[in-house]
């Protein structure tokens, strides 16, 4: 049970649990704040790398203008792999997971690049990547597509810009940098579904940047029901049917003991 949540929290978590139950199509939408159990931090809070980078010198244009750009964003990538390929799903990740098994799961659209999702047991096919993935690094010219492991030991011995070995092309990351355009593919899936499922369940994103911002709308204005999961406000609160300012993984792992709980007892 709950020990250090509030009555009112209780109850809004039991609520979510009968709207869980009643849904056949959950969407569950993640951000940063479901990663940060499992040591990911988010580029917004202060520690670990985004102390010695500035998010914003990492951007698109900077990488596609000049060697010294790609050389910087390298660097930087090359120092956050580590922690991402160590990372290991948390409480928050297995319980969406368990709503996959249970029959529940739609999809998981995230803005996280850390793989943890398919790592917790959601099928790759189930999971939208907006924001890419580290897993891959993908040459711009010719389109060939890198294990991560493999670059990774390149640069780790002492290639500070892989090019491609097929076409002599720029190496970069699967992951969607600052400025660059979305992928058109997964942001249209991921609309498709937000307009098609019957709950929205944001767990840990804020819900400021695009297109992260209008998906829980679509989902709304189609009828679906939303509940966001979050520490801090978000944009879209006052749309929601509820909201409960937490972290996620102890929330998520409650809600979905609860609907287990629920169904066993067939109710
Ligand atoms: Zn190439």
């Amino acid at each position: 049970m709950l020990n250090n949540l509030g009555g009112l929290q209780v109850d809004k978590i039991d609520a979510v649990c009968d709207i869980i139950l009643q849904s056949k199509r959950v969407v569950v939408f993640t951000g940063a704040g479901i990663s940060t159990e499992s040591g990911i931090s988010d580029f917004r809070s202060p520690g670990g790398i985004w102390d010695r980078f500035d998010p914003s010198e990492l951007n698109y244009q900077n990488f596609l203008a000049s060697e010294a750009g790609r050389e910087k964003y390298w660097d930087f990538s090359r120092q956050l792999w580590p922690t991402m390929a160590k990372a290991k799903p948390n409480r928050g990740h297995y319980a969406i997971a368990e709503l996959y098994h249970m029959g529940k799961l739609d999809c998981v659209i995230t803005q996280n690049i850390d793989s943890l999702h398919q790592k917790s047991g959601v099928p790759e096919e189930k999971v939208i990547e907006l924001h890419g993935t580290m897993k891959w690094v993908n040459c711009l010219e010719c389109g060939k597509k890198y294990p991560r492991e493999q670059i990774q030991s390149r640069v780790e011995t002492g290639e500070k810009v892989p090019v491609c070995d097929a076409c002599g092309g720029i190496l970069k990351p699967a992951t969607i940098s600052f400025g660059q355009p979305m992928p058109e593919k997964e942001t249209r899936e991921a609309e498709t579904r937000s307009a098609s499922c019957d709950l929205f369940l944001v767990a840990g994103s804020s819900l400021v940047v695009y297109p992260a911002a209008q998906m829980p709308l679509i989902a709304k204005d189609n009828g679906a029901r939303l509940v966001i999961i979050n520490l801090t406000p978000t944009p879209h609160d006052g749309y929601a049917d509820i909201v409960i300012y937490e972290k996620t993984g102890q929330v998520l792992s409650e809600i979905v003991e609860q609907v287990k709980a629920k169904l066993r007892k067939g109710e």
